[in-house]
């Protein structure tokens, strides 16, 4: 599969970083990871892969930086050039039906699936399979509701924690079971924040699941790339990256 990070910032605006959303494809199709605001007009930026083509959107959390363009990418998908007609599934944590409803209590039909079959649930807590993707989720420790999400084709394949620090339940789903691991890493090092993680939190959460490489992304604005890399190295023997917009990734 391929992997390509479409925001790799945080709620903070940055000239060089956009919000959250990431885009894995395979032979199956493509699935986003977060639609954080800007999300719809990187895809189309950033990779052949047009809004219609995407068969899964998976969600975090519902903080904006990570939601905030499924409106507009529900919208979108309205106009005939799109000429969507394959179902879409979209996958949220606890509380993500409530927040749609809300949606479409504000925009109506305008968010609503119609030419092709729109699907919203929260996560079942069970593996889901699609094509050959097998897809799961586990709660980390965030201010809202957030799942980290495991994406596997054949073997090992890619974690995204989304926000938050790990859990025992994160932990248990990506031991193993990774290649890649795209990690938050919201604060420089030597910092702690309930909730977030700083590159040494990174670095440890990768020894642990045992991945191949470790990807440091959702980088604010004091996350300086030689800094976190260097801390990060200290706890973590395998290769590690500081994600970019528009960095492609094979796993
Ligand atoms: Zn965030
Ligand atoms: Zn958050």
């Amino acid at each position: 599969m391929i992997i390509t990070i479409l925001g790799s910032g945080t709620s903070i605006p940055q000239k060089d970083r956009s919000a959250p959303s990431y885009l894995v494809r395979s032979e199956e199709g493509a699935i986003m990871v977060d639609l954080g605001p800007g999300a719809v007009w990187n895809l189309v930026r950033n990779s052949t892969t047009g809004i219609a083509d995407v068969g899964i959107v998976l969600i975090t959390h519902l903080h904006l930086d990570h939601v905030a363009d499924l409106a507009p990418f529900l919208f979108a998908m309205k106009a005939e050039e799109i000429g969507r007609s394959s179902p879409l599934t979209v996958i949220g944590p606890e509380g993500f039906i409530d927040y749609y409803a809300s949606l479409r209590k504000l925009y109506g039909r305008w968010v609503e699936g119609a030419g092709y079959e729109l699907e919203i649930k929260e996560w079942s807590g069970e593996f889901i399979e699609w094509g050959e993707f097998r897809i799961g989720a586990g709660r980390s420790m965030h201010s809202l509701p957030n799942l980290a999400y495991l994406l596997q084709e054949s073997g090992p394949g890619v974690m995204f924690t989304g926000d938050g620090e790990p859990t025992p339940e994160m932990l248990q789903l990506g031991k193993g079971a990774t290649d890649i691991l795209i990690s938050e890493c919201s604060l420089p090092p030597g910092i702690t924040e309930e909730g977030h993680m700083n590159p040494e939190q990174a670095g440890r959460l990768a020894e642990q699941i045992q991945t191949v490489t470790l990807v440091l992304s959702h980088l604010n604005p004091g996350c300086k790339a030689e800094e976190i890399l260097k801390e990060a190295m200290a706890y973590f023997g395998g290769e590690i990256q500081v994600a970019e917009d528009g960095m492609v990734l094979t796993a």
